[in-house]
């Protein structure tokens, strides 16, 4: 097929490499990683000299409800085009690339982990109908084979439309997104150490909400893990 068909790279069009289906070294090679320094807490990276465990402003002002959230890499560059194909574009071949970024991800901050189940941020039915997928939940499906760890199913379900939150201050998404979630009825939630996985974090209203939504449903641990941070 690649002789007929020769892959090309999302980011610049050039041939696409091996080790990614749909990037070429180059554009791969600029991809910003997420490394130390970031938050223990939320994962969100900083800048200069940290000795030590640092937790972020943000998550010392309000604890979040999620145990620990991870990214593999800066919202950037061909990451961002590869992410705004695969969720708008209807790009859902991207996902194995994309997913492989995620399984690497996981592995590196979480190695021996004890988590039960994947689970993806859910979104509103018409929306999903729309879109005619949901992005977050073909990178869980994918991530769960490559992790083997089985997938929760959608116990989770979004009963709120919320507005996109692209403009939205950090205090607006958080209002934005209250009470959006709940747990479906006979979800095997309580006592259980959930993934959560979605494409992009930004400010973690989203995620975080949905964490608190599990927890008040009896979840013993939830982790969240994004293949981008905005
Ligand atoms: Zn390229
Ligand atoms: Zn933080």
């Amino acid at each position: 097929m690649d002789m007929l068909y020769p892959r090309a790279c999302v980011g610049c069009g050039e041939a696409a490499g091996d080790d990614f289906h749909y990037l070429c070294w180059n554009c791969m090679a600029g991809i910003q990683w997420i490394r130390d320094p970031y938050c223990f807490l939320c994962g969100d990276p900083c800048y200069g000299m940290i000795h030590g465990q640092y937790v972020c402003s943000l998550c010392r002002k309000a604890l979040p409800s999620f145990d620990m959230a991870r990214s593999a890499a800066s919202f950037a560059g061909a990451l961002k085009t590869m992410i705004h194909d695969f969720k708008y574009n209807g790009a859902s071949w991207l996902r194995q690339d994309l997913s492989s970024l995620l399984a690497a991800c996981v592995r590196t901050h979480w190695p021996d982990s004890d988590i039960d189940a994947l689970l993806w941020v859910p979104l509103y039915p018409t929306k999903e109908r729309e879109r005619t997928y949901n992005q977050a939940m073909l990178l869980a499906m994918e991530l769960a084979g490559l992790l083997h760890k089985p997938l929760a199913g959608r116990c989770l379900r979004r009963i709120q439309p919320t507005a996109t939150q692209t403009h939205l201050t950090a205090s607006r998404r958080k209002a934005n997104v209250h009470a959006a979630f709940e747990v479906a009825g006979g979800a095997r939630i309580a006592g259980r150490r959930l993934l959560l996985v979605d494409d992009v974090m930004t400010t973690g209203a989203t995620v975080n909400e949905c964490a608190r939504t599990l927890k008040q449903a009896g979840a013993a641990a939830v982790y969240a893990v994004t293949v981008a941070r905005g």
